[in-house]
């Protein structure tokens, strides 16, 4: 097996370059046996390779984050593709005292406040959370592409994470929506019904609300705020 040490990024990057998505998420559980995560926040991207995972039945974990502020959409959602394949993903949630500290100091909606107090509530529903679920992981497997942002125009198919200190996954990342949306159709995968109602970047309900046409995809996330639309969970 190999080790984090004799992983080359650069290496890893070459070989997971030209393969198709398939190909690359085999290579990575080949590479990383039983080390494999894909985190998912039900997003279409999520849905193409929660699809590919399941469908393959590869052996890469599967898990999601219950901040407690999701959709009743993104919820029927997690039934929804659960049933379809007929597995279940790790749903990991936060630290109820965590959580009961912030309500009681803050109120139910102190995001609103300002950036430092949003990121507050993002790293107790969302960041800790994430941190518990990459326990033992050596490869965290995300849905981001370039297309999505411009903070992420120079992300990878691999990358070694600095901040969680493992390698980080995106072997979407160079999809177009188009590509992602034909796949969402030719497999029959679920997707969350608020897609046509104009939301496009699916978080928590109090933080996301539709976009026009034209607008930036993420430009529905924390919308009251004007610096840049990340959660803290990629950086
Ligand atoms: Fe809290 Fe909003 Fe972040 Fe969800 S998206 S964790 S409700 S600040």
């Amino acid at each position: 097996m190999a080790t984090r040490a004799s992983i080359d990024v650069d290496d890893l990057n070459r070989a997971l370059d030209v393969r198709d998505l398939a190909g690359r998420l085999q290579l990575l559980a080949e590479r990383f046996p039983g080390r494999a995560a894909f985190s998912t926040s039900l997003g279409q991207e999520d849905q193409v390779i929660t699809d590919v995972i399941w469908r393959l039945d590869l052996p890469i974990r599967i898990f999601t984050l219950d901040t407690g502020r999701l959709f009743d959409e993104t919820y029927a959602l997690i039934d929804a593709t659960e049933e379809k394949y007929g597995k279940r993903m790790d749903v990991y949630f936060p630290d109820t005292g965590e959580v009961e500290a912030l309500v009681s100091r803050k109120g139910m909606h102190s995001f609103r406040n300002s950036v430092p107090d949003r990121k507050e509530c993002c790293d107790i529903r969302k960041v800790h959370p994430l941190r518990r679920a990459l326990r033992d992981v050596d490869v965290w497997i995300t849905g981001l592409r370039r297309e999505q942002s411009a903070n992420r125009q120079t992300m990878q198919v691999v990358e070694w994470d600095e901040g969680y200190q493992l390698f980080k996954s995106n072997p979407l990342i160079d999809w177009t929506a188009g590509q992602m949306l034909e796949h969402l159709a030719t497999h029959g995968v679920p997707d969350n019904p608020l897609h046509r109602r104009g939301f496009i970047s699916i978080g928590c309900a109090p933080c996301t609300r539709a976009i026009a046409p034209g607008e930036d995809p993420r430009a529905g996330r924390w919308w009251w705020e004007t610096s840049k639309k990340e959660c803290g969970l990629h950086r």
